[in-house]
């Protein structure tokens, strides 16, 4: 029967496991309970008393992950009346998810505490959406939204309390905000200084990297020289057994699918956490449990706990609604087991209680510098061995835990780096480079800041090529000395900068204007800033056809680009009420279309353009090459052509496949396929593709294909 089934092919991953105790403790439905119980609570005073010390403008703390370092120093912070709403305590997230997430939390807590504080007294800021008010003296944010803060407060007058948070996940923008910082440090806290206006800087990490930390740190202040302290946290900590694969695992969903239920029918009670690498693949994962599971149970298959024979499973991830991330904090009933299926955000950035079991699939999504393409690639690699013990650890807070690993102890030994690159030399820095210059720092990745890591210089001549060749940069004055020294920010990169998006998607915005076609350009780069494929795809044959058939009504004949101009344009003509029913009948994700819609208005506003020129003709219909054009203006360094198959990037020439969700993944009936296309992503999986492709002209971007090359050779 599939009671065999399902423990045959599991212990064929992994071998037996006995059985724990149950060690959860007993849940409290007291917040102010709950707080005091967190590790860092005995260290409040001593905190506190720190970030008072007007002679320690920084102190490093650190703790394992779940003491409570990310929901109670802020609190701490404001309680002691050191920040307010006219001087914030700032707590900045790599992560979107989390920043959102733990804004609410610490609301909820600090409401709880003192019901009388106003509402959203901590309150998120992140790209495109900002929750706070003038009573927010709790702020969480993006660490890139405080670096963008800078441009219009160069001195983050607003805040008397930075805490930089998750530090070791070594962000490019958290890699920025350090040397930022150290720039402002010296700045504001120096009282012969005109900009004295002293600030205390939080640095809050795992344990990893804090002597870095406080090397970077130690600097002359006034006559003296300062070295940061390092407050120590000690947490509880469960002993984490950990398994390891026997033989390597072909899939990691199905084999985590399958390791979850061996888990759930014969372990004892405790959550189950499970790291996957994105969206699609953890709703796959999803399905797959769920089906297994009451197939298991419909053939007889008993869970060994009785009291928990249910499964609730929570998916996690970057875009999830924010209804749904409260979702995966609410207790587990006792009857029931949870299962949470995660990225990496719940690696470090969230710590979700009571999780006794992790199943790692050894794998993470990231964005990086590919070293066959020397593209940027989103793709899906390894963890570091840094990783694997952190996942583990989330195994042992409440209990003696168990890890299950989906690879083998050889694979760990061999094939996991020790630790991941900082991401600033593993990216492109076209954005950074722009936005540190319009700040007015000349020559940022040169002498004028000091990193915790510095990019290679081919990465920044990179960046300055692309700008100088957009025309975000110009050639200022004639000094061979040093490059960046002759690049000045022009008016259009200004205005760039202030947008947050990539330089290549500004300069499209601003090009639309030019080529009269804005509106829809505001339209085009809302659906590609919302980063969410708005085509839902059914998992049965009669569903796919229903779909593609809803589907083709959108579908342009110019490509992907206006495929989604076209989708937005019916999707607003629709009205408000009706919109969730239109997104049923034509198979599209209603929020991934709201989120688009939320960007536009706000880039609209951005923009200060109320009537934003249009070049639809009188019948209604959108010419394809005004918009194309200003796409191409903007990203024509992503261009390929056609050499029968495969398409060739133009640079570097490397050959790649059209992604199967594009127009262009087959030839068109009876038609050729394009000679020449642009495409907005490289995705790397067992192959490499293009992703969002659309038809045009070679001579769109040859000029300022030829510009660029002669920019870079200038440079060399
Ligand atoms: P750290 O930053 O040190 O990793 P956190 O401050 O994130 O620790 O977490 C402290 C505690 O707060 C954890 O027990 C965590 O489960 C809890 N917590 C955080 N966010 C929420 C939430 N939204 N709902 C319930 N509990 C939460
Ligand atoms: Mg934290």
């Amino acid at each position: 029967g599939i009671d065999l089934t399902i423990d045959d092919r599991v212990s064929f991953i992994f071998g037996q496991t006995s059985g724990e105790e149950d060690h959860r403790p007993p849940p409290s439905d007291d917040i102010r309970d709950v707080r005091e119980s967190l590790p860092i609570s005995r260290y409040r005073d001593e905190i506190i008393q720190t970030i008072k010390d007007p002679r320690i403008p920084v102190v490093i703390v650190s703790a394992a992950t779940g003491s409570g370092k990310t929901t109670q120093i802020p609190q701490f912070v404001y309680e002691a009346g050191i920040a307010s709403a006219s001087k914030r305590v700032a707590c900045t997230q790599p992560r979107r998810v989390a920043a959102m997430s733990v804004a609410m939390r610490v609301d909820k807590e600090a409401h709880a505490t003192n019901p009388g504080l106003p509402k959203l007294v901590s309150g998120y800021t992140i790209r495109f959406e900002d929750h706070t008010s003038d009573d927010t003296a709790i702020q969480f944010l993006t660490d890139g939204m405080l670096i963008r803060q800078m441009l219009s407060d160069p001195r983050l007058s607003s805040f008397s309390v930075l805490m930089i948070d998750e530090a070791h996940e070594r962000t490019l923008q958290t890699d920025i905000l350090f040397a930022m910082v150290k720039q402002l440090l010296l700045a504001r806290n120096d009282p012969a200084s005109p900009w004295y206006d002293p600030f205390t800087v939080v640095i809050s990490s795992a344990t990893l990297e804090r002597l870095k930390f406080r090397d970077f740190f130690r600097m002359k202040l006034g006559d003296t020289t300062f070295e940061p302290p390092i407050l120590e946290v000690p947490g509880r900590r469960f002993p984490v057994s950990i398994y390891y694969s026997v033989d390597p695992v072909r899939g990691y969903v199905p084999a985590a699918v399958l390791t979850i239920l061996q888990v759930h029918f014969t372990q004892g009670p405790g959550d189950i956490l499970v790291f996957l690498t994105g969206q699609e693949e953890i709703e796959d994962a999803q399905r797959q449990l769920r089906e297994q599971h009451d197939t298991a149970v419909r053939n007889g298959l008993e869970c060994a706990e009785e009291e928990m024979a249910e499964i609730i499973i929570v998916p996690l991830y970057a875009s999830l609604p924010r209804a749904q991330q409260m979702d995966v904090f609410a207790p587990t009933p006792r009857h029931a087991r949870k299962i949470v299926l995660s990225t990496n955000i719940a690696e470090t950035s969230l710590t979700i209680d009571n999780i006794v079991y992790v199943v790692d699939s050894g794998y993470v999504k990231m964005k990086d510098f590919d070293e066959d393409t020397g593209a940027e690639a989103l793709q899906i690699v390894p963890i570091s061995k840094a990783s694997a013990e952190q996942r583990a650890g989330r195994a042992g807070r409440v209990a003696p835990g168990h890890c299950f690993r989906l690879y083998t102890a050889d694979a760990f030994k061999r094939e996991l780096p020790e630790s991941t690159k900082p991401e600033i030399q593993r990216t492109k820095l076209d954005s950074p480079l722009l936005m540190l210059k319009s700040i007015g720092i000349d020559n940022p990745f040169g002498t004028d800041l000091d990193f915790l890591d510095c990019p290679a210089p081919e990465q920044v001549r990179l960046a300055a090529g692309g700008l100088l060749t957009l025309g975000a940069l110009q050639v200022s004055a004639v000094d061979t000395a040093a490059v960046m020294r002759r690049t000045m920010v022009t008016e259009m990169g200004k205005l760039v900068a202030q947008l947050p998006m990539e330089p290549a998607m500004g300069v499209a915005l601003y090009a639309g204007q030019q080529h009269g076609c804005l509106r829809e350009m505001l339209s085009v780069v809302a659906m590609l800033s919302a980063d969410w494929d708005p085509f839902f795809k059914p998992r049965t044959k009669q569903g796919q056809r229903e779909a593609a058939t809803a589907h083709e009504g959108f579908v342009s004949q110019e490509g992907d680009h206006l495929t989604l101009l076209s989708l937005f344009n019916a999707w607003s003509s629709v009205p408000d009420a009706q919109r969730d029913q239109w997104c049923h009948d034509n198979f599209v994700h209603a929020r991934a279309m709201q989120r688009a819609a939320d960007i536009r208005v706000q880039l609209m506003n951005m923009l200060g353009s109320a009537e934003p020129v249009s070049c639809a003709l009188g019948d209604g219909t959108i010419p394809a090459e005004p918009v194309l054009r200003a796409l191409c203006q903007g990203f024509f360094m992503n261009t390929a052509s056609y050499v029968g198959g495969p398409y060739r990037l133009v640079r570097p020439p490397l050959d790649v496949r059209v992604h199967p969700s594009s127009k262009f993944a087959r030839p068109p009936p009876g038609g050729k396929m394009p000679g020449f296309v642009l495409f907005h992503q490289v995705v790397k999986t067992r192959c490499v593709y293009i992703k969002t492709v659309s038809k045009i002209e070679k001579a769109w971007v040859e000029d300022l294909l030829q510009r660029y090359g002669k920019i870079a050779l200038d440079m060399m």
